[in-house]
Parts: C-alpha cells; structure tokens; sequence
C-alpha cells in the first residue's frame, strides 16, 4: 500500500513508536494496519543475529553464521568488485536468517593507529573507504536486504565515545571525515544510516541539523532512514527535528510519550514524526515486499568464499631474496600460538558465533611442516620453556614461518589501545629465532599497524589482518604460492606511534577530542612532510613483477576527448581528464595489481597534502600479459572543499597526475595546469599583494601596465622596473595594496584597481 496513505491512517501515538523499537533488534509491528516488525543485526563482516538474550557488546551468543575477513583486510582488496559479491553472499544469509538490514559498513577514518575499532573501518584515506564501502552497500541491497552505514560521524576513538566531542573545521570534516560517507550515500543509496554516539563542535550527531538535515539529506539527497547507534539517543524532540528517524533499541515508551506530549503541547510540528514513520515504513516494505521465502544458503560455499576474500586482502609486506612462496618440498617450522589458533575477527558488536573455524597448522598437513606453540594467543611475558622449545624447532627446519598477531585484550570495540606494540614475549621470541634461523617469516593477525623492532632482520612478512574464519587455509595457499598475494595497505604503517599526526591530540581530554592535524591525517600527512614510515600507504609486494608504461592524458572537455601528447596540459576547471596506462606482467607467474592513481598539487595557492589518492583499478595479468587500465578524473578529484565560498572548488594551478604501486612507488607521471573556464572577477582585500594581482593576471606586459596606471610615476613604480632588484621585486610581491601609502602613493581604493584589472583584461 502507498506509504503516505497508510501513515495517514495511524494515530500519532502509533507513528511516535514506529520510530522506536520494540525490543533490542525489531522495529514495532502495527497489527492494526498490517505492517510487521523487522529484524536489524548487527555484523558487518558476518551477521550476528541474536535470540532473546540480546546485547550490543556481543557477549551473549548468535546463530552460527560464516565469519568474513574484517573492514581492515577488505579494503586492502582495492578490489570494488569482490567486495561488491561479498556483499551479495552477504545479502543471501541475511534473506535465509531473515533480517532485514545489516548493521554496517562503517566508514570512519583510521585517525589513529591506536583507535580500538580501527579494524571494522576501511581505510586512512576517504576516497578508498567510499568506494569500499558503495560496493559492500551495492552488493548486499541487490539482494533486497538493507544496510545502516555507520558511524555518521566522526566517531574515530573509543574513549569516551558516548560523549565526546571531536573539535574540527569544517574544511577537514568535508575532506576526510564526511567523503567516505558521501560517496557511499551518492553511490549506493544505503537504507540507513547510523547516528554515532559522539558530539561534533559540541552538538550530538542525533541533534545536529546541519549533519543530518542539511549536509546528509538535502545536499547529498539522502532518503533513507537515520537510526540511533545502540543507546545514541539524548533529546528525542531535538533529534526528530535534526532529521533523525528510528531510535534504537527499545525505549520502552518513554521517549515516544516525550514526542507525543511535545507534538500536544505545541513544542513540535507532528509532521516531523509523519515524515520519520513515513521513512521507516518504506524501509519495512522494501524488505517485506522482496523478502525470498525460504531462502537458504550454504555454509561450506560461503566459507569458501570467505578463504579466497582473505586471499586477494592479505598484503606481503617484505619479500627479501624471494624467500616466499615456500618450496613445497621444504621443511618448514610453523612456530605461534596463531597457527594453531589464529585470532580472525575483533571483539565487541561485530563478533560472529562462526561457523567453523581453520587454522593453517590444519591447513598445512600435506607439506614437511613441525610446530612449536613458542607463545601462547593471549600471553604477553615469555614462557621460557615455550620459547627454548621453538628455538630448538625453528633450528632444525630449513625455514621458520612465525605466526604473531595482537590478542584480543590488546585490541576491541569498546576501548583504544594505548601503544603500537605486540606482546612482548612474541618480539623476544621473533628476536631470538632470528638468531638460529636466516630465513624467517612473520605473519601477523592484527585489526591495525603494530610496531616492528624486528623488521630488518627477518626476511618476510605477511599482514593477514583480521581475516575471517578461513584465515588458516588462506595463510597457507598464499605462504605456498597457490594463490599470489596481492593486497596493498589502505593504511600507513609509522615506524613509531610518535610519529602518527594526531599523536599530540589523542584520545582528548575527559570532553573534547582536537583534531588539530586537520587534513593531514595518515600519508597525507607522512608524504607531506617527507618522513620515512615503515611501510606506505598503498604498499603490497606480489611473487611476481609488474612493469608501467606507456601514460597517455587526454582532455575531456563538453564530452569530446581530445590526446594531448607531450609537454604539459592545459585544462580548465571544468574538463575531465582521462588517464591511460599500461600494466604488464614481467615475472614468473600470473598475478594481480592495484593500479592506483593520486593528484599531486604542485603550484597552487591553497594548502594541500603532497598527493591524494583519486582513482585505483585492480588487474589480472597472466605472465606476459599486459592491459591497458583508463581512468576519468573529474574537476570534484582537483577540489578542496572551500568554506568561503560552501562548496568544492578547483584552485587553478599546476597539478601532478601519478601512477603507482603504492604511494611511494610512483611509476610515471604527467603535469597538468588547470585555469578557470569562466575567470572570477578579482577581489582586492586587505590582504591582497601586488604579487597576487601578478599571479592572477599571469601576464607580465599586463602587470607592467597595472603598476603604472595604480602607482603613477612614484619611486615604487620605477623600482618595479629594475628587473636586477631581486630584493625589492619580492618584497613587492609580497606587499598588501594598501601598503603602497607608506610609499608617497596616494591611497589606492580596492574597488579602483579592482576595475583597472577588468578593463585590462578587456583591452587584452
Ligand atoms: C555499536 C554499533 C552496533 C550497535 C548494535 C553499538 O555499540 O557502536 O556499531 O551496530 O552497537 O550492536
């Protein structure tokens, strides 16, 4: 039935308590008018529905569901597509198990290596993140089943995360703290969205009109329902009318007879709570009405599934003298508590009850493989007679494979870490095998970057982040070569914590929480400042070699291109800019690469970071094979978000385009300068410079006559001919208009030179 037709028909009491729900995980059902209940679970990278003992913790049990690899792995796919079908898998156990939205993905920003959460979120970089998470969002609503992209926003701590209030202006909250959830909303169009428990600038994000009215629904045109995080909610009157829907979990009537006491007493419009009902009852009929009776699935396909994910997300940090993959005929010692017990998800409300669960001392039967325990999972000082045991093993095989890895005390939902270290009977164990065995191999199971004092001394590493329940088989095929590794980082790994920009501001006082580093968050800001880090944004090695050639741009402007083949490229503001190249794959076996492309701002007169990633493609090359991978840039990729002005804007100037491996691997390169197709009228302030007007005008015969007809015949004006005065020429550069007065000039109006420019610039 039309929705506004039947939101008509209930009583405001009953339109108050849709906008509730009736328990821990079900919207209420209205009987009378035939609309159901439905259930919402948490996951994202499984589902965790739970029976009558509910919590938003995960501590009472779930059905069994599979146990995908978590947000920090998948992003480290650069792969849209994979992610897309896992969202599909996803959207089919959500159809069997009956749910109708899956509780994620969350897109928050990794601010900080130490945010306890850092591995439910994608990336550092918000235009990863996005596309990461349009794809989850895309993948699981085609099978009908919604989603609740969350924590809108900038929730990227723990502590005092009911609470706290993240200080930050709005140009860095556009660039990096919203962009993910733009792109996700603008190309996926999730179902929901969930309001994170925290404050922005002092304001809840369930009360801010302008998060939620203003820049959610009418600027990215969201029509979705926005929900509560679990307990979120404060003041339910402020909040209908900041633009939030559906408070969760139940209330218990209490703050729907809030709503309906504010609509009788005149303190609220009803049609906030009409527009809320109306929302939620669509999303209830959008899965009613596509609901698939009977659906099932079958585990052991999507356990399977969950293996090969893991294989495309793992990163092979170091491969010194291509000590990986194993020789199958090698006699190996696996040595770790986490070959026998690998840690594979995080804590808290993402927890799966999984399925099953493999381990790569299981997994490795066939081959010569011995195992030490060497540490225990959860331990953190050496148990020696462990540690001389694993000696004694690592010492008689011809290579050692170390399973380390964060325990889970070090690392959930719910609280930060307070340092980047690994247990320290795991580092000495590591320390110590280097010392009988030359070639050694850590694998890490991590939810985010940890320190590596060891790093130069073992020959290999392997993130396998948190990689679901098949983590163990997935370890295996990649350490043997059946599958050849190929994640990047979708996060920087800073040799030390000291050196992670938002060092200085984390986690806040008791109240607030600076983000003082502004945009210059992750490489952003370690490629700015040009420091060494451990390993980049970007970075994954592969068994095999990838060789860039052949970078072609062309410019598009009003829908025809155009190949402009050498020197530098002239574009307006407004062109796209299509980039070409070719991968070729020179090594020894088949493989896959993520092409990755960044903009580097080069002369330009607004602060920006070194370079930003803007587009990426993942390839599929056969030995010998080459592709061609093309790519279209639009003028929103060259944008900084200018508050002035409230919208993106292109600073013209001179640009970079790159193409690489990883962000520190940049293969080839091109320049484009960028004008404004329609040239703004100039502005003089009170900071504007003569060398402002220079730049403006980029004509030296225009400027010469501009200074004359501004300056007469004063002696500034004859210095600004002495083309030798180097001094005087950049001190006149840098002087502001006004202080030409200093100089016997008679005051100059702004509006005066104002219109010189413009008839100069007729008389051109
Ligand atoms: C978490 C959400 C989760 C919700 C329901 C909250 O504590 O922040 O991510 O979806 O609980 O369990």
């Amino acid at each position: 039935m039309d929705v506004i037709k039947l939101v008509s028909q209930m009583t405001l009491e009953e339109k108050a308590g849709l906008c509730s729900g009736s328990d821990f995980w079900h919207t209420k059902a209205v009987e009378r008018l035939e609309i159901p209940g439905v259930m919402v679970s948490d996951g994202p990278h499984g589902i965790r529905k739970q029976g009558d003992k509910a919590d938003h913790l995960g501590n009472y049990e779930a059905v069994k569901a599979v146990c995908f690899p978590t947000a920090s792995a998948l992003a480290c796919s650069f792969d849209n597509q994979l992610i897309y079908e896992l969202g599909e898998y996803l959207g089919e156990e959500c159809q069997a198990e009956k749910v109708s939205t899956l509780l994620g993905p969350g897109v928050n920003m990794k601010r900080s290596p130490l945010c306890g959460r850092n591995f439910e979120y994608y990336s550092e970089d918000p235009y990863l993140a996005g596309e990461i998470g349009a794809a989850f969002v895309n993948g699981v609503q085609s099978k009908n089943i919604g989603t609740s992209l969350k924590h809108f926003a900038a929730n990227n701590q723990e502590y005092r995360r009911l609470s706290i209030s993240a200080k930050i202006d709005e140009r860095t909250l556009r660039e990096i703290y919203l962009t993910a959830f733009e792109k996700v909303v603008k190309q996926a169009k999730p179902w929901t969205i969930m309001c994170s428990y925290n404050r922005i600038n002092g304001l809840y994000s369930c009360e801010n009109n302008w998060l939620l009215n203003q820049v959610l629904r009418e600027e990215w045109g969201f029509e979705g329902v926005v929900v509560t995080d679990w307990g979120a909610m404060n003041d339910r009157v402020r909040a209908i009318q900041a633009g939030l829907d559906l408070e969760m979990p139940s209330c218990d009537g209490y703050t729907d007879q809030q709503l309906v006491e504010a609509v009788k007493t005149g303190k609220l419009s009803e049609e906030y709570i009409t527009k809320a009902a109306e929302r939620v009852v669509r999303l209830i009929q959008n899965y009613t009405e596509n609901q698939v009776e009977g659906a099932t699935y079958d585990k052991e396909a999507h356990h399977k599934f969950a293996k090969r994910v893991e294989t495309e997300c793992a990163v092979l940090l170091k491969n010194e003298k291509e000590i990986l993959p194993l020789s199958k005929e090698s006699k190996v010692a696996f040595i770790g508590g986490f070959a026998a017990n690998p840690r594979y998800q995080g804590g808290g409300s993402s927890r799966i009850n999984s399925s099953k669960v493999t381990n790569a001392l299981d997994a490795s039967k066939k081959y010569q493989v011995t195992y030490a325990t060497g540490f225990r999972v959860e331990q953190i000082e050496t148990d020696e007679m462990l540690l001389s045991e694993a000696i004694k093993t690592a010492k008689n095989a011809e290579i050692a494979v170390i399973f380390a890895g964060l325990p889970e005390s070090f690392e959930s939902e719910g609280f930060d870490r307070s340092h980047m270290d690994l247990p320290e009977c795991q580092n000495r164990l590591i320390e110590e095998i280097c010392k009988v065995q030359e070639k050694v191999v850590v694998v890490l199971h991590n939810g985010a970057p940890v320190t590596m004092p060891w790093v130069d001394r073992v020959k290999g590493i392997l993130e396998l982040y948190l990689g679901g329940q098949a983590v163990g088989e997935a370890a295996v095929e990649l350490l043997y070569g059946d599958v050849n590794p190929s994640g990047k980082l979708a996060e920087t790994f800073p040799i030390r914590l000291e050196d992670n920009p938002s060092y200085l501001n984390f986690p806040g006082t008791r109240w607030e929480v600076a983000y003082q580093e502004g945009i210059y968050i992750g490489y952003r800001y370690y490629d700015s400042k040009k420091m060494p880090v451990l390993f980049p944004f970007g970075h994954g090695l592969s068994y095999t070699n990838f060789e860039y050639d052949n970078m072609k741009v062309r410019v598009v402007r009003d829908g025809k291109a155009c190949l402009q083949e050498t020197g530098c490229y002239e574009v307006f503001d407004t062109d796209q800019i299509e980039v070409e190249v070719t991968v070729k794959n020179t090594g020894k076996c088949s493989g896959k690469e993520a092409v990755q492309f960044y903009i580097a701002p080069k002369k330009i007169e607004v602060n920006r970071p070194a370079k930003e990633l803007k587009r990426y493609e993942k390839v599929s090359l056969a030995t010998g094979e080459e592709k061609t991978v093309v790519i279209r840039l639009e003028p929103r990729d060259f944008s900084y978000y200018d508050v002035e002005k409230s919208n993106w804007r292109v600073s013209p100037g001179e640009y970079e385009i790159l193409v690489g491996s990883s962000s520190r691997d940049i293969r080839l390169t091109k320049k484009v300068v960028i004008k404004n197709r329609k040239q703004e009228p100039f502005k003089v302030l009170d900071y504007t410079t003569f060398g402002d007007i220079d730049e403006y005008l980029n004509d030296n015969e225009l400027m010469n006559r501009l200074v004359k007809r501004i300056l007469g015949e004063s002696d500034l004006a004859r210095q600004f001919d002495d083309p030798h005065n180097r001094l005087w020429l950049e001190m006149f550069q840098g002087m502001p208009i006004h202080a030409s007065k200093s100089f016997k000039v008679p005051p100059i109006e702004n509006e005066t030179v104002e219109q010189e420019i413009e008839n100069l610039l007729k008389e051109r």
